[in-house]
């Protein structure tokens, strides 16, 4: 069993609370969904599929799927048996592509080692990739037009948004340092903070000198799966530091280690760096809760833009 309570930030008010920011998302979605259901007779459907009985892929879809029908959205789980064919796999995807019902697609990753996830994500129709995942929707956000923005960049986005409230939201300017370059996180995210106006350095594992980078650091980006890998000593006093990064490590406590009992930890080591970053986003607690509520934002604008209404703004 993990240990779900944080690290206790010793400087109170610099932790940005993600749950408390998610739940206030997820508030406001509500009410949009509520409203373009009143008004135009839409509701929009979100489809998640999951193939195998992978047990963390298991909670993570049932959370999808009870938040989605919290916001009044439809919900429809597909849970296959981990024996299922690639060929069977696009044959549902191309029924839910032609599914009015249904505006948002997601296909839990990790897929079993014989389906080619590229193959799997690319049959989606990238008006209905909710994940943002699909080349299309990747090469929509680099030339800056509107499609699926993948929702942990999103919603960090909007957390650092809010962090920088004394300016009106404006990062414009700011030096940012994101560490990773996946597509899922480290790429989407340079792009929204270069669409943002800040001056983007991404680093990742060739990158020399890391901690000299990190320190430039206005805005630091941590995306990369190594847990606690950025010190205290790493961050510019002040900074606004994202952390990304969700590692399962062995518990503090030596004696519940023992037992196997695992705790989540970040990327950046967060008892050091709250005393030097300006505000935090702690693990848990901080980014996690903002991928969900994103994922439901993108099924609404989805269901928006195919019933040809202009979403309503969902920031805060
Ligand atoms: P990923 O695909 O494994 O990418 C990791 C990145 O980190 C790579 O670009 C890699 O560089 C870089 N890296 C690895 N070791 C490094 C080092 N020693 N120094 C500098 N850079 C290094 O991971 P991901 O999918 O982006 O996920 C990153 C973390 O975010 C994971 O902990 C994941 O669980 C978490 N995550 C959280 C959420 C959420 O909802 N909060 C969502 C997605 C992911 P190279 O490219 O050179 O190999």
């Amino acid at each position: 069993m993990a240990e779900t309570v944080p690290h206790v930030p010793s400087f109170e008010g610099r932790a940005i609370d993600g749950k408390a920011f998610a739940a206030g998302l997820v508030d406001r979605i509500t009410a949009a969904v509520a409203q373009l259901s009143a008004d135009h007779g839409v509701k929009p459907g979100l489809a998640v599929v999951i193939v195998g009985e992978d047990p963390a892929s298991q909670i993570y879809v049932r959370n999808k799927g009870e938040t989605t029908l919290r916001a009044g959205m439809r919900s429809d789980t597909h849970r296959l048996d981990a024996t299922t064919t690639q060929d069977q796999l696009l044959a549902l995807i191309a029924q839910l592509n032609a599914d009015a019902g249904i505006h948002g697609i997601l296909v839990q990753l990790p897929l079993p080692g014989h389906i080619d996830s590229t193959v799997v994500l690319d049959a989606i129709d990238p008006d209905k990739d909710v994940d943002g995942f699909h080349v299309v929707n990747a090469g929509r956000l680099a030339v800056g037009l509107p499609g699926m923005v993948p929702c942990t960049p999103l919603g960090s986005v909007m957390l650092l948004k809010h962090a920088y409230a004394d300016r009106g939201g404006d990062l414009s300017g700011l030096n940012a340092v994101i560490v990773g370059r996946s597509n899922i996180v480290g790429k989407p995210m340079a792009q929204l903070l270069l669409a943002q106006n800040c001056t983007v350095t991404i680093a990742h594992s060739r990158s020399r000198d890391l901690a000299a980078l990190c320190r430039a650091a206005d805005i630091l980006v941590a995306a990369v799966g190594r847990p606690e890998m950025i010190r205290g000593d790493w961050i510019k006093p002040g900074a606004v530091v994202i952390d990304v990064g969700i590692n399962r490590v062995p518990s503090a406590d030596p004696v519940k280690a023992a037992e196997g009992k695992t705790r989540v930890v970040g990327d950046v080591a967060f008892a050091e760096a709250v005393a030097v970053a300006g505000r935090i986003t702690p693990v848990p607690g901080g980014v996690g809760p903002m991928t969900i509520a994103c994922l439901l934002a993108n099924t609404y604008v989805a269901a928006c833009r195919e019933n040809g209404v202009t979403p309503q703004p969902l920031e805060a």
